[in-house]
């Protein structure tokens, strides 16, 4: 375990039989059509990819990066500082996040993409932090839900650090 992590939150096995599930779910539902999966950076890296290594179906990939945190607090204030590549009207669009907490990002992108016209717009999050919630948002598919505390690790920094572990976990007060 890193030094500055007081407890793993969820294992590197936990996230992988997790994400085999939630893999399988998404085959399913989207069988014979093409997904449009939409990565929401940085943090959805390592979800994203290990997501997609198990989908059974005709996938697309595209990415957004949007902002509203610096260090462990959000701003509240969301804005868009890459956008998609892709035009998404007509397609089945799959938003892949690493974790909903006040859903105020997710609420923003779910009304940005809307204005695109795609044929279905569903949100896939890693992690759900259900008590921070300001904002209601639709979540399709969700791998875990946690209690409120910051988390880093698989794909999710503080301050650009520990996206590399490969587990959920907690920082020690004195690394904060
Ligand atoms: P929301 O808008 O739902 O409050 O937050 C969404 C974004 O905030 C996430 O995509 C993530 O980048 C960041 N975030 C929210 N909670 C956490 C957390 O516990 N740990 C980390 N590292 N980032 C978080």
């Amino acid at each position: 375990m890193h030094e500055d992590v007081e407890e793993v939150l969820i294992s590197e096995k936990e996230l992988q039989e997790r994400i085999k599930k939630l893999s399988r779910g998404i085959s399913e539902e989207y069988k014979g059509r093409c997904v449009t999966l939409v990565g929401v950076l940085k943090g959805c890296v390592l979800f994203l990819s290990d997501l997609l290594k198990q989908l059974k179906i005709e996938t697309n990939v595209d990415f957004m990066m949007l902002s509203s945190y610096a260090g462990a607090q959000s701003t509240g204030v969301v804005r868009t500082i890459l956008d998609l590549k892709q035009n998404i009207e007509g397609r089945d669009v799959l938003i892949i996040e690493d974790i909903v907490d006040s859903g105020l990002t997710m609420n923003y992108m779910l009304k940005n993409l809307k204005t695109r016209g795609p044929k279905s717009l569903e949100i896939c999050t890693l992690l759900d932090k259900p008590s921070c919630r300001k904002a209601r948002v639709p979540i399709k598919y969700a791998g875990f839900v946690i209690p409120d505390k910051f988390v880093v690790g698989y794909g999710l920094d503080y301050n650009e650090l520990y996206r590399n572990l490969p587990y959920i976990g907690v920082l020690k007060r004195s690394a904060l």
